[in-house]
């Protein structure tokens, strides 16, 4: 631990990322207190932390606890209204999270990714290209992996790609990644955040330490993005899907770009959607930046199905594709990955029914030749494809009737897509259940 001027930590909330902060500190020879009100006395991490030396308070928040700390480490989910967490402002007790610990343990080159969507997607191309290129590289961050874990490991040369969430970003200090993306900015998470330009605050903490020689990826079609970096000393580099950029990635309607250089064809490239295309001209940057090759970026592209489960290419049968889009589980998402295929498509659809109606699916349906419906919704839906004009509404059992019901239907050259524009837990226990399902169902058909 370089430059870590604390002797004594407070790690709040344990979970996987907790337990590791607190193992670093204490081999780093802090004194460390850690305090979770859902562990119990018993639990193998607080057993396991206490023989290592920490003093671990469980079940309650006491204001005690933040007797004699010097800083506190939080678990990204903790919101700053915790009384604990206010009192620590009073006391001007540092509050960090994970991501700032991480980056105290390496010098080695951060990637860091932040936007309200295609974050995973993003960070995963990015790492694999990366990897593809041989070159060494590392996953962590919101997307599972617990970065102070991957950061105290990487070695000099090596560069660990970050998921970052506004939660984690929100907790800096210091952090500093060489190469940050910013994807998009919608209005999410108000709970947390209160105020849409907390949200944005947080989001632009990516950037915040940045200095001229690092890189700051920016959506150049989004508004709020743009206007939001205007304050950053990075070098900006722009992409697009709709015009040239010169100084970043961009696309035309045969190919994408890295400023002059072509890359690749679009007609090479497994993933749909034109928010997927952002993703990837996102991530072609960030590969680029930090030395990727294009044969490294070409096989990802040409082989990357996508993150399971969202808008996930799962198989040609028959000359039959199916997309499983299990994630969908409102209408908006829904309607994004009806706008991401001109073929015609059966869609399948239904679910949990939270009492809305789905009629902001109807101009989405154009291309629909027939829909196959299930769960609690199934019947609003039908009145939907039949207000859409569409001829063929089925009624299934379950999503695995329903892939059979959408193949009996089908023809060579259509597109039958997974997006139930609902949740699962009327007939399932996730949306990766449910996507399973399909996917299981998918292979079985000869
Ligand atoms: P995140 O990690 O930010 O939640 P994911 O990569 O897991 O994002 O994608 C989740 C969903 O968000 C996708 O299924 C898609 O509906 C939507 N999405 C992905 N990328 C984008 C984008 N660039 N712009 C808008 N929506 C997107």
């Amino acid at each position: 631990l370089d430059d870590f001027p604390y002797s004594h930590v407070l790690v709040l909330g344990l979970a996987k990322s907790g337990t590791a902060a607190a193992k670093i500190l204490l081999e780093n020879n802090k004194n460390v207190r850690i305090n979770d009100l859902k562990a119990s006395e018993d639990d193998e991490e607080v057993l396991y932390l206490r023989g290592l030396g920490a003093e671990v308070v469980v079940g309650s928040h006491p204001l005690e606890v933040l007797d004699d700390i010097d800083l506190i480490v939080k678990n990204p989910g903790i919101p700053y209204e915790n009384f604990i967490l206010i009192e620590a402002m009073k006391r001007d007790i540092p509050i960090i999270t994970e991501i700032e610990l991480a980056s105290k343990l390496t010098s080695a080159d951060i990637i860091g990714i932040t936007g309200s969507n295609g974050k995973t997607t993003t960070t995963t191309l990015i790492y694999e290209m990366i990897k593809q290129s041989n070159l060494s590289v590392q996953l962590a961050g919101n997307i599972g992996i617990v970065a102070t874990e991957v950061a105290r490991e990487l070695k000099e040369d090596e560069k660990m790609v970050v998921e970052l969430s506004s939660f984690q970003l929100m907790g800096i200090e210091s952090f500093r990644p060489k190469v940050a993306v910013l994807l998009n900015l919608s209005e999410a998470h108000l709970d947390y955040h209160k105020t849409v330009d907390n949200y944005y605050q947080a989001k632009a903490n990516i950037f915040l330490n940045q200095q001229q020689d690092d890189y700051l990826i920016y959506n150049a079609e989004d508004e709020h993005v743009t206007k939001l970096i205007q304050t950053a000393k990075s070098l900006k580099i722009p992409f697009s899907i709709t015009s040239k950029q010169k100084d970043g990635a961009w696309a035309d309607s045969k190919s994408i770009y890295f400023k002059e250089e072509k890359i690749m064809d679009l007609d090479d490239i497994v993933l749909v959607g034109s928010h997927n295309l952002e993703n990837i001209l996102a991530a072609v940057s960030a590969a680029k930046l930090t030395g990727a090759n294009n044969e490294g970026i070409y096989k990802v592209l040409s082989t990357f199905t996508g993150v399971s489960h969202r808008l996930q290419f799962v198989a040609t049968v028959n000359e039959r594709s199916f997309y499983n889009d299990s994630k969908a589980t409102n209408i908006l998402a829904t309607q994004k990955a009806l706008s991401s295929f001109h073929q015609p498509t059966i869609l399948l659809a239904g679910g949990l029914d939270r009492g809305n109606e789905f009629d902001d699916l109807v101009p989405y349906l154009n291309h629909v030749k027939s829909m196959v419906v299930f769960g609690e919704t199934a019947e609003k839906l039908k009145t939907i494809g039949k207000k859409a004009g569409i001829n063929s509404v089925i009624e299934a059992e379950n999503v695995t009737d329903a892939v059979y019901k959408a193949y009996d239907t089908s023809l060579p050259g259509d597109v039958i897509l997974l997006s139930p524009a609902c949740a699962s837990w009327d007939q399932y226990k996730t949306f990766e259940e449910r996507g399973d399902m399909f996917v299981q169902a998918v292979h079985t058909i000869k």
